[in-house]
């Protein structure tokens, strides 16, 4: 894949970039082993001082970033602006907790005696530079996720971010630069994925994480389990969204259509999955084709759009496969299913209809496989156990959402239902303060909460003799 900025609402490039020489490559990797070195010393105080001043920064140009992303993946222009707006959030979260987060823990006291020790101490010290693979559907989010918590708790960043975003990227490195961070601490390489493996290699580059498709991970997890590198992975879900008959339906359908389209239907945590009692399931189903059918598609910088591009033009056409694979084997189109038809420049662009689909079988790809565009699937189940069954017969687990009002039946899907969020009566989102991250093959490690600093760091045991 070039690196380059090609703008999905109407297919023209608007900037090619060359990917970094050997060289320069090392001059970076040596830069941050240099960086880290002095950044693990910084005291609490002095990192959240800088991350302070990257937050501001941010929200100074909050405006100018989210054109520049709506122009390189073709999200709406006001998501691509609360996107930044979140990313400040979590900055200014992670500067005021991180100490607290990191703090010495203090085994048991008769534990330390029975050690023989005088004292015990866990400490949580950084690990080193961190290699992070990131994507393109929340350009500025995904690298902040990691980045907040990597530097504050004292870990310098590598970012190689996705090809068809490097505006974004070297938006990322700049506004660090620009924050105070010194040289090395957190540097965009501009790389194709092929260069990742000896990056990853590299001994200076302690650890990696990454946000990606399934072969993505596979690749940067084999590598790094070679080298005996730590990884967190996150890749992907087809999250279940279960409607009971307790539900209050007006608020479950209105979400629902959120849930699914936010990020034009790109989203890991995005809704996929319609899972709805037979009890409810007519009316379900009605109102949400209805609404699904009446989104505007369109122009992503126009702010009456609720769905613009896919990001590439290989995305739609695995949209497209998905769902045209499902109505051959009987699945059948409630609404979509198609490209729209798009008036002047827009005719090239990666466009696909809100689509919803009904009487999917487990033959389907559609049933096992991540529909990363604003498409859905509904199910329609006789029970909880059902329910249950079918939200879980996914080869993913990230999060899932449940609409009832029973607590009977919550306890049973938080008992049950093999992902790493619940979300009752809402939709999955995520927060600086609660952990992130799934099971099955969504990946391993948890991102954003106290849980998310300690994936990076090494955590030590002090004995006192
Ligand atoms: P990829 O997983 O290919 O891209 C994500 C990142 O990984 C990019 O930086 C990419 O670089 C890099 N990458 C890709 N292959 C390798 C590799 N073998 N070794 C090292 N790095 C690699 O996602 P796509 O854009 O191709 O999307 C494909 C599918 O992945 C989607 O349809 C969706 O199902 C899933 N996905 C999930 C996301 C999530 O949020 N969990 C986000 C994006 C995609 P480069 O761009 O240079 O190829």
């Amino acid at each position: 894949m070039p690196i380059a900025t090609v703008n999905p609402a109407t297919g023209e490039t608007l900037k090619t970039f060359e990917a970094l020489a050997p060289d320069e490559i090392e001059r970076r990797v040596a830069a941050a082993a240099a960086a880290f070195r002095h950044h693990r010393t910084r005291d609490f105080a002095e990192r959240a001082r800088l991350l302070r001043r990257a937050a501001d920064l941010l929200e100074e140009d909050g405006d100018d970033i989210a054109r520049t992303m709506t122009l390189e993946m073709g999200k709406p222009l006001a998501a691509a602006r609360a996107e930044a707006a979140k990313c400040v959030k979590a900055m200014r979260w992670y500067a005021e907790h991180a100490e607290a987060l990191l703090a010495d823990e203090h085994p048991p006291a008769d534990a330390v005696a029975d050690s023989g020790a005088s004292a015990v101490r866990v400490h949580h010290r950084p690990l080193g530079p961190v290699l992070a693979v990131m994507p393109w559907n929340f350009p500025l989010w995904q690298v902040v996720r990691f980045a907040a918590p990597a530097l504050m708790a004292g870990n310098v960043g590598l970012l190689k971010h996705a090809s068809n975003v490097p505006q974004t990227a070297l938006y990322l490195e700049d506004l660090f630069r620009r924050a105070g961070y010194p040289e090395g601490c957190f540097q965009t390489l501009l790389i194709g994925s092929g260069a990742v493996e000896s990056v990853l290699r590299d001994p200076r580059v302690a650890a990696a994480t990454l946000t990606g498709s399934e072969p993505a991970g596979r690749s940067v997890a084999s590598v790094a389990g070679d080298e005996i590198k730590k990884t967190v992975l996150e890749l992907g879900g087809s999250d279940p969204y279960v409607v009971m008959p307790s539900a209050d339906l007006a608020r479950a359908v209105r979400t629902a259509v959120t849930a699914r389209v936010q990020n034009n239907g790109q989203s890991c945590i995005a809704a996929k999955r319609f899972i709805v009692h037979t009890d409810v399931y007519e009316t379900f189903l009605e109102r949400f084709t209805a609404r699904m059918d009446g989104l505007t598609v369109g122009d992503p910088l126009d702010e009456a759009t609720d769905v613009g591009p896919l990001a590439t033009e290989q995305g739609r056409a695995d949209v497209e496969e998905l769902v045209d694979d499902a109505v051959r084997l009987g699945a059948v189109p409630r609404c979509g299913g198609g490209r729209p038809a798009l008036p002047g420049k827009l005719a090239g662009g990666w466009f696909y209809e809100p689509t919803v689909l009904s009487d999917i079988t487990p033959e389907m790809r559609i049933h096992r496989e991540e529909a990363f565009g604003p498409v859905a699937t509904v199910y329609r189940v006789a029970d909880l156990d059902e329910a249950v069954s079918v939200a879980n017969d996914s080869p993913f687990g990230l999060s899932s959402n449940v609409w009832t009002r029973d607590e009977d039946e919550q306890r049973r899907f938080v008992r049950d239902l093999e992902a790493g969020g619940v979300f009752f009566n809402g939709m999955t989102a995520s927060h600086p303060a609660f952990p992130f991250g799934g099971v099955k093959r969504s990946g391993y490690g948890r991102e954003l909460s106290g849980q998310g600093i300690r994936e990076f760091c090494n955590v030590t045991t002090v004995w006192y003799g």
